[in-house]
This record gives structure tokens, C-alpha cells and sequence, in this order.
């Protein structure tokens, strides 16, 4: 069972607890005092959109229109000219998964699918007041075979060594307890910009039982541990796409740093 610290902080999502594992401070402006963001990045802007875009046309909706109706949430042209470089590569991707899907005896696609769990893993509805752990899938198909394939879409850049299970295992475990019968998993990130698909090996259910959900549990407990004293910063190369920046004394720190001149240099000039 969850600790008593783990539990007053639920629900837990995959962002959360990598936003509470990275800098706390971040973790209380967003989740405990529940602070506007003072400046939404434009990356972040860009990504939802393309989302919505994606989301739409795998709803079956046509590229075109699913990618002008998402286009319009941007504010400048200068968004909208990188938006749409990368919704170049939404009609390819739609097309690899209709090519796959006639291959492949999908019985049903998940799309935007929001799941919930309870501390003992039992199932339970995304805004109810039991939920522990939630998370939205990007995109699943279920196989006739009693697999499923799970797609998260990537819209920023590609991180050379990532690790596609520590993304996409909360979604397996989610996943895993919602559709009961589903005994093999396939993870994949679909890298937007790069019209990549990169799949991991498949993983069974013994695994989610026996290491994922135990992981997951361990995960939720480190971050539940590092927020526990406060809202302590933890400055580093994130700060740059931290939407909270303009508030957080780390931050101006470490961006305004006075230089300061040794009395030998300015002898050299
Ligand atoms: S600017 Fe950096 S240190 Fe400050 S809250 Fe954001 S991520 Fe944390």
C-alpha cells in the first residue's frame, strides 16, 4: 500500500511526478497552490495543437480541416509557420496506421482515452476523488489476440537514449487494469517531427505485475518524498522552458548573474 504522503498528494500522473522528482518548487506552483501560469511556452502551445490535430484526424476527420481547426488556437504567424512543418507529417502517420490497421485485426481504437486506478489498482473514474494514479493515452489498438498497442505522440525533440519503457509504463499499468483481458503490450512513441515510430519490445502481464506496478509505485513515493519539505528550487537547463520562471527567485538567479570582473582583467584591457 501506498504511504499516508503518497496518498494526500493523489492523483498521480506521469507529469506529475516527473514535474515533483525535477524541481519541487515547480510542483507546488502547479499543483498545490495551483498558480496560473504566468507564460505558457510557445513549445507547449505548438504540442497541444498538434495533439488535437492528431486526435482529430484519427477520430476521422480529414488532415486538412483536423489541422486548420488546431491552427487557429495559435497566436502568431511565427507559431503557426513551425506548427505547420510538423503537421506536414501528420497525413503520412495517418496513413502508415490505416496501412497497419488493414494488416492487423484491430477490434478497437482507443484515442485520447482517459484511465484511473485506485491505490490497490482497482479501476475507477479520471475525475473521481479515488483516483491515485491517471493518465490520458494518446492512442491504443486492441487486437482480436488479446494484445495492445500503445502509442504516445512526441512533438518535441527526439532525446537521444530514451527510454520508451520509463515513458510508458504508467499507461501499461493503467492499461493493464482497465482492460483485463489484454496480455501483451506494445509501446510506442510516435516522434512527430522526425514522421518516427519507435517501438519497444512487447512486455507481458507478469511483467506489469511484477515489476511495472511495483516501479510505478516506487516512482509515485520518490516524488511524494521530494516535495514532502517544501517548495525547495532545483535550477538547472529546464528553467528555460519552465512556464513559472518570471515567478521563481532560482531562475532570475540564474539567468541575471552578475558577472564579476577580477581586477587583472580589466588591467588587460
Ligand atoms: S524556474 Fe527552474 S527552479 Fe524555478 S520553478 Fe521553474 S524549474 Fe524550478
Amino acid at each position: 500500500m501506498p504511504s499516508t504522503r503518497a496518498l494526500i498528494r493523489a492523483p498521480w500522473s506521469a507529469s506529475k511526478i516527473s514535474t515533483a522528482l525535477r524541481c519541487p518548487r515547480l510542483y507546488h506552483f502547479k499543483y498545490v497552490d495551483k498558480v496560473r501560469e504566468p507564460e505558457v511556452m510557445p513549445e507547449a502551445r505548438i504540442g497541444k495543437a498538434i495533439h488535437a490535430a492528431l486526435e482529430d484526424a484519427l477520430g476521422g476527420t480529414s488532415v486538412a480541416e483536423a489541422a486548420a481547426r488546431a491552427r487557429a488556437d495559435l497566436p502568431d504567424a511565427h507559431e503557426q509557420a513551425r506548427y505547420d512543418q510538423l503537421t506536414a507529417n501528420i497525413a503520412p502517420f495517418i496513413e502508415r496506421i490505416a496501412r497497419f490497421r488493414r494488416r492487423r485485426r484491430v477490434v478497437r481504437q482507443l484515442v485520447e482515452f482517459s484511465l484511473a486506478v485506485r491505490e490497490d489498482f482497482t479501476t475507477t473514474s479520471f475525475y473521481s476523488g479515488d483516483a491515485f494514479y491517471r493518465g490520458i493515452l494518446d492512442v491504443g489498438y486492441v487486437f482480436d489476440d488479446d494484445s495492445i498497442a500503445l502509442v504516445d505522440h512526441k512533438t518535441g525533440v527526439r532525446i537521444p537514449g530514451t527510454s520508451i519503457a520509463d515513458q510508458l509504463e504508467g499507461y501499461v499499468v493503467l492499461t493493464h487494469a482497465w482492460l483485463r483481458s489484454a496480455s501483451r503490450f506494445w509501446l510506442g512513441l510516435h516522434w512527430v517531427a522526425e514522421r518516427a515510430v519507435e517501438w519497444g519490445p512487447p512486455v507481458g502481464s507478469d511483467e506489469v505485475m511484477g515489476r511495472m506496478r511495483p516501479g510505478l509505485l516506487d516512482n509515485i513515493e520518490a516524488a511524494a518524498l521530494a516535495v514532502d519539505d517544501g517548495p525547495r528550487t532545483n535550477p538547472g537547463s529546464w528553467c528555460e522552458r519552465c512556464s513559472y520562471r518570471t515567478l521563481c527567485p532560482a531562475s532570475r538567479e540564474q539567468r541575471y548573474e552578475p558577472v564579476e570582473y577580477e581586477e587583472d582583467d580589466e588591467a588587460d584591457d
